[in-house]
């Protein structure tokens, strides 16, 4: 049973890896279903589960409150996410750490982990923007 999703899970990494930045399961089936692959979209929710579970994808909520998904470097790391494109860069954040581990500490807690992400809008997004602003002022002058 397992076996047999195997080509799946591989092709669903494999999308997952050509993404640009965080995509949502539904983004992710669309462009396997445009391919024609066959797979359905919980085959492909199956897979991300697989695919997080062994360290292999990164999992965080949006400020929306959807799961998105993204081909990542092992280890722990934090992302600074643009919420408008999806584009994603891996930090490092050792203040971070040091914090986490010393509230935990000061409120008794072992084994504490953390997740932080950092959402906003990215340069190219925002110069874009102020491109767009500048167009409509001169639409309207
Ligand atoms: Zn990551
Ligand atoms: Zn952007
Ligand atoms: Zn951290």
């Amino acid at each position: 049973m397992a076996q047999r999703n195997t080509w799946q899970r591989e092709r669903v990494r494999d999308a997952l890896s050509g993404a640009e930045g965080f995509v949502s399961a539904q983004a992710l089936h669309a462009s396997l279903r445009a391919e024609e692959t066959g797979i359905g979209l919980a085959t492909v929710y199956r897979a991300l589960a697989g695919l997080t579970a062994t360290g292999e994808a990164d999992t965080l909520q949006s400020p929306e409150g959807e799961a998105l998904y993204r081909a990542c470097s092992q280890g722990h790391h934090h992302h600074l996410i643009c919420r408008r494109c999806g584009r994603a860069v891996e930090i490092e954040a050792p203040p971070v750490e040091r914090w986490a581990q010393e509230t935990a500490a000061q409120h008794g807690f072992r084994d504490a982990e953390h997740m932080v992400d950092i959402f906003g809008v990215c340069a190219e997004c925002a110069a874009k923007d102020s491109a767009d602003a500048a167009k409509k002022d001169d639409a309207s002058a």
